[in-house]
């Protein structure tokens, strides 16, 4: 789950994690009164929006003065950045900047453990870094069992810094952002910039946390700032429709009979050249209603071409699945093709069933995904 730039400030501070002064504004009339609290001349207007590359997007102004405040917040609140639209803004002190890095905690699966990541490319994105000059990232795996002792901090910091004074400032901030980091159970905490003021402060302009959902059940205070988009809205609902469903973005809609085979779909899709639309584990049995639920939340994703269902017949007797699917068909009237694979027990029954259906019947799982994946072309 993610949070806010202006939320994780505000968690950052809890800790003691020195941020600049801001304040989070809705309208612009919010953005004029927080500039008379700032007490600034000059003042950061930046968007709130769940994405990366605000800057870039138009997203992070500079605005000098009353009249420059009010161009920028009517400019950004409303702006679309990624997909998202920007509802709130966040208005800054604005910080004399001497020199910006890169600060962040994350868990590393090469290494199975949290990592502090540093650099003294602070500011841009830093996969670009990763990219283009990977040895100017610098990484500290962490035992969970000591943590961040003084010593560590200060050899972190000292990567980033020559002078003790700032070295000091760092390590604490490194020392108090791991206990942050650990103690929400984030899965990321990171400070992009860290800066270096011209008066020789060190401090966090930008926060941004991720946190582990399957631990939110014991951060009640951070579970509420969730803010599904509309996608995890649709993942959630099908959760409570009792249905494992994940959008994949492609276009060959799935709908699948287990977790194992869904996933071998997906392969075969991606073998045929194809891009699945979602997995989508609609689990045993062939009740109609299931179907019909299914189908529903397969057409309601735009991106879908084509529908493939592909059924192994277990437990589940493919002449009742086929029985199933017909009456779902009767209700749900759709000009996107449906493909569907039907095999085990009693699949002759079944396929007969379908035929005349206006459905397309596959034996095997390799004829049908090849189908799907022509009729996308
Ligand atoms: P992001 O691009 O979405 O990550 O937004 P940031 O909050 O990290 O800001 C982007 C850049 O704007 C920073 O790297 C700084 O160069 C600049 N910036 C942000 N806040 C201030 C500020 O208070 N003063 C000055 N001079 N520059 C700032
Ligand atoms: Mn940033």
């Amino acid at each position: 789950m993610k949070i806010h730039e202006y939320q994780a400030k505000e968690l950052f501070a809890t800790y003691g994690i020195p941020v600049d002064r801001s304040i989070v504004c809705r309208s612009v009339e919010d953005a004029v009164k927080a500039y008379s609290q700032l007490d600034s001349q000059k003042v950061i207007v930046k968007a709130q929006v769940h994405t990366g590359g605000r800057g870039k997007a138009g997203g992070v102004k500079l605005a000098n003065g009353e009249v420059e405040l009010r161009k920028h917040a009517a400019a950004i609140l409303g702006m679309d950045i990624k997909g998202f639209t920007v509802d709130r803004i966040l208005v800054g002190q604005a910080i004399n900047i001497e020199k910006e890095y890169y600060v962040s905690y994350v868990i590393d699966r090469k290494s199975k453990s949290a990592i502090l990541m540093l650099s003294k490319e602070g500011g841009m994105d830093i996969e670009e870094v990763a990219r283009i000059s990977p040895e100017k990232i610098h990484k500290f795996v962490i035992d969970p069992s000591t943590g961040m002792p003084d010593y560590l901090a200060r050899e972190a910091a000292f990567k980033l810094f020559d002078d003790i004074k700032q070295v000091r400032q760092a390590a604490v901030i490194l020392q108090k952002l791991y206990k942050l980091f650990i103690s929400t159970d984030a899965s990321l905490a990171e400070i992009n910039p860290l800066v270096l003021t011209k008066e020789g402060e060190i401090m966090a302009i930008d926060a941004k946390m991720t946190f582990d959902d399957n631990a939110l059940f014991r951060h009640s205070k951070i579970a509420t700032l969730n803010e599904p988009t509309e996608e995890e809205k649709k993942e959630q609902n099908a959760k409570n429709k009792g249905f494992s469903y994940v959008n994949l973005g492609g276009e060959i809609g799935c709908m699948v009979n287990g977790a194992g085979l869904a996933m071998a779909t997906m392969d075969l899709i991606k073998l045929y050249g194809g891009n699945p639309a979602n997995f989508l584990d609609i689990g045993g049995s062939s009740n109609p209603t299931k179907v019909i639920e299914a189908m529903k939340l397969l057409l309601s994703d735009q991106n879908v071409k084509v529908v493939l269902i592909n059924i192994f017949g277990g437990i589940t007797r493919c002449d009742d699945v086929a029985k199933g699917l017909l009456e779902a068909f009767k209700q749900i009237k759709t000009d996107i093709p449906v493909v569907i694979r039907l095999t085990g027990t009693n699949e002759k029954e079944g396929r007969a069933l379908l035929q005349g259906s206006g459905l397309h019947v596959a034996e095997t799982m390799g004829e049908a995904t090849e189908k799907a994946v022509s009729m996308c072309q």
